[in-house]
C-alpha cells in the first residue's frame, strides 16, 4: 500500500521527532495536539533541530525548506483521518490514548493504518479499540527520533501482513532499521534495557559499588557509552519505574521487581536530568553523582 500524508497526534518530545523524519523522507505530515503551545513549541524544535542538521552538512537549506512546508499543524483530530497512516504519539496514559482513537475513529479512510508509538501499553488492547484492529500496529521510535536508527515494530493478535510490511517499507524510507517485537510488556528494547538499569540501582542498594564506579564499570568493561545510572537519568526514572511495573504487573516474574531505591529517587521528585537531579546532581557545572 502507498502511504503519502502521515497523521502524527501528538506534538511532544516524541512526535515533533517523527513529525521530523517524515517530512525530511518526502511524506506530507498533519501534525496534531489538543494543545497550541505544545504545536507551536514543535515547529520550532523542529527548525532548529534541521538547521543543526544544516549547518553539518547532512541535509542542504532546500531540503530544509521543503521539509517545513509538507507538515501542517492542526488541533482537529478530523485532519489526522484524511491521513494514509497515523502515529498515535500522545502522553503515555491508556485512557488518553483510548479517548483519542475513539475521537479518531469516525474520520478515518477505510485504507488508513493507525498506529500507536506507545512505550508499554498492549497494542492488541489498543487496536480492539478500533474498528480495524487488523489494520493496527505498535511503531516505536527511539529519543531521539532523528538520530536513533531503530524503529521497533509490534505485531497485536489481529495485525496482518499488509500493514506490517507496509509499516516496514516505510521504516526503509525513514533509512532506519526495523526490529520486529511481538506484543508482550515493553517490547524488545526495554524489557533488556530497563531491567538493566533497575539491577544497576540494586548495586548501587545494597553498595556493591558506588554511582561513579558502577557506572565506570558498564562504560569501560562492558564498553557501554554511557553508564546504566546516567543513562536512567537522561531517560527519566519515572519512566524507568513505570517500565519496571508494566514488566513487573505483565510478567508476574518476580525478577522485575522494581529496586526500592530507585521508587525511593522517583518519591523524592529526583527524576534525572529533567529534574535537575537523578542519580547525578546536574544543578552545577558539572553532574555530581549523589551517592
Ligand atoms: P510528551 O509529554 O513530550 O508529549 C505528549 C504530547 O501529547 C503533548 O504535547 C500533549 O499535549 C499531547 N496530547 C495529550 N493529549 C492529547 C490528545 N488528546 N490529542 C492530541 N495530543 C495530545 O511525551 P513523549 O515523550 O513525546 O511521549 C509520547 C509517546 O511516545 C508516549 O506514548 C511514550 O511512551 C512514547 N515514547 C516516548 C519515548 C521517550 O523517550 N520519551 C520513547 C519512545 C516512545
Amino acid at each position: 500500500m502507498d502511504i503519502n500524508k502521515v497523521g502524527v497526534i501528538g506534538a511532544g518530545q516524541m512526535g515533533n521527532g517523527i513529525a521530523h523524519v517524515m517530512a525530511l523522507a518526502g511524506y506530507d505530515v498533519v501534525l496534531n495536539d489538543v494543545n497550541q503551545d505544545a504545536l507551536e513549541a514543535a515547529l520550532g524544535k523542529i527548525d532548529k533541530n534541521m538547521e543543526r542538521q544544516v549547518s553539518r552538512d547532512l541535509i542542504s537549506v532546500d531540503d530544509k525548506a521543503g521539509a517545513l512546508a509538507r507538515i501542517t499543524p492542526s488541533l482537529e483530530v478530523a485532519q489526522v483521518g484524511e491521513t494514509d497512516l497515523v502515529i498515535e504519539s500522545a502522553t503515555e496514559n491508556e485512557d488518553i490514548k483510548n479517548k483519542i482513537i475513539e475521537g479518531l475513529v469516525p474520520h478515518l479512510q477505510p485504507h488508513t493504518i493507525v498506529t500507536s508509538n506507545t512505550s508499554s501499553i498492549s497494542i492488541t488492547r489498543l487496536a480492539a479499540r478500533t474498528d480495524r484492529p487488523e489494520k493496527f500496529m505498535g511503531f516505536h521510535f527511539m529519543n531521539p527520533v532523528p538520530l536513533m536508527k531503530l524503529v521497533e515494530l509490534i505485531r497485536g493478535i489481529a495485525t496482518d501482513e499488509e500493514t506490517y510490511q507496509t509499516c516496514l517499507g516505510v521504516v526503509g524510507k525513514l533509512n532506519k532499521t526495523a526490529a520486529s517485537a511481538e506484543d508482550y510488556p515493553a517490547f524488545i528494547v526495554n524489557r533488556i534495557l530497563i531491567p538493566m538499569i533497575n539491577e544497576a540501582c540494586y548495586a548501587l542498594y545494597e553498595g556493591v559499588g558506588n554511582v561513579a564506579s558502577i557506572d565506570n564499570a558498564m562504560k569501560l568493561g562492558a564498553n557501554h557509552p554511557m553508564g546504566p545510572l546516567q543513562l536512567g537519568d537522561f531517560i527519566g526514572l519515572d519512566t524507568c519505574l513505570a517500565i519496571m511495573h508494566v514488566l513487573h504487573d505483565g510478567l508476574a516474574d518476580t525478577k522485575y521487581r522494581p529496586c526500592p531505591l530507585l521508587t525511593k529517587y522517583v518519591e523524592a521528585g529526583w527524576l534525572g536530568r529533567k529534574a535537575g537531579r537523578g542519580f547525578y546532581d546536574y544543578r552545577g557545572e558539572t553532574p555530581v553523582p549523589t551517592r
